[in-house]
């Protein structure tokens, strides 16, 4: 099979690997129709996670036809469509129980050392917790909506969750969104779906924010520094009580708490490679709380997926590029200059 393989720096390849099978009886082996490159996938193209060696693969987003399972697999079939987690767990444990599958023993993520989901077949552990079948009457133009399940879509509703969002008592609410890469982004659509009134989206790049405002900001603005704090602190009456950050820098962090309310929430998905400073004493004096932290996808799926099948809720504008999988090193270019929101990858070509 043909896989998404790096070869250091800047280097990705589409070379000749061995296939993937089934190796336990709790696995599925999955035919990739749709896989993406993620903004934490440049961490590695970039050079920067130093771990990365030649040889390991690439992609943790996926979805696909599922070929074949093993004999402990229930609820997956040959056939079914699935939406695949990013990471997996065993979904047994009392980490898994706990609704913290990224923190199980036996779990991990795909790509590295491990297959990886931009290539032509995956091997996906623990399917039955890992894969969420998508309805079978969903139509093919959804897939790609349905494909921002796997990372991106749940990982900023995670964003809005830290942020307290998804309390009783967080309704009405107000929130700012810090970032307008596709998490960012997704966070807008899911302060609105759990409740939020006033959505703040805090960006760069005019028509990712004109996107933000089709999925519900009521206010965008690419000000920054001390204009955008006083500016965001001016909109939300003094700063929001839930603060979406989506990026993982030490500024995004730094304007995430310079926007939010005294005693209110910050919410942290994006990958904090970057991040060298947190500004403490500032928290600590204001009464803050930073909540940071990997989505458990797997456990959101279960009740925002059908809402995505079903069209209720429609991230696709954000799948705004598509490469075939031997354009994957043009695909990983584009996420790079930042020239396309999320670059995805149809394996048949549609
Ligand atoms: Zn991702
Ligand atoms: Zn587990």
């Amino acid at each position: 099979m043909r896989a998404g393989v790096y070869r250091g720096a800047f280097d990705i390849r589409v070379e000749e690997v061995a296939d993937a099978v089934v190796e336990a009886p709790t696995d599925a082996l999955v035919r990739v129709v749709r896989a993406s490159v993620c903004g934490s996938d440049l961490w590695f193209y970039r050079g920067i996670r130093k771990e990365w060696e030649s040889g390991w693969r690439t992609g943790h987003e996926i979805t696909g036809l599922v070929e074949e399972v093993g004999d402990e697999v229930d609820t997956v079939r040959p056939g079914d469509l699935v939406v695949v987690s990013f990471a997996y767990g065993c979904g047994r444990c009392e980490l898994c129980r706990g609704g913290l599958p990224t923190s199980c023993p036996q779990g991990a993520f795909f790509g590295g050392p491990r297959g990886g989901g931009q290539a032509e077949l995956v091997r996906v552990p623990f399917a039955d917790t890992s894969c969420w079948v998508v309805p079978a009457d969903t139509p093919e133009e959804r897939y790609d909506a349905v494909h921002l399940l796997s990372d991106v879509l749940l990982t900023g509703y995670h964003a809005a969750v830290l942020a307290g969002l998804d309390r009783a008592d967080a309704t009405p609410a107000t929130a700012v969104v810090v970032g307008d890469g596709a998490v960012g982004l997704s966070g807008v659509l899911s302060a609105r779906l759990l409740g939020a009134e006033t959505v703040v989206l805090c960006g760069r790049h005019d028509d990712r924010l004109e996107i933000g405002r089709q999925f519900g900001a009521t206010h965008t603005t690419a000000l920054r520094g001390e204009a955008l704090h006083e500016h965001v602190r001016q909109l939300t009456d003094g700063g929001a009580p839930a603060v979406l950050e989506c990026v993982g820098t030490t500024d995004a962090l730094a304007d995430a708490a310079a926007v939010c309310r005294d005693g209110g929430r910050i919410g942290m998905v994006g990958v904090p490679v970057g991040v060298d400073g947190v500004p403490i004493f500032d928290m600590f004096r204001r009464n803050l709380t930073l909540a940071v932290g990997i989505a458990p996808t797997s456990i959101y799926v279960e009740k925002i997926g059908p809402l995505v099948a079903a069209g209720d809720i429609d991230p696709s504008p954000l799948a705004d590029a598509t490469f075939a999988l031997d354009e994957l090193p043009a695909a990983f270019e584009a996420m790079h200059d930042r020239s396309v929101i999320k670059a995805m990858v149809a394996m048949d070509g549609r």
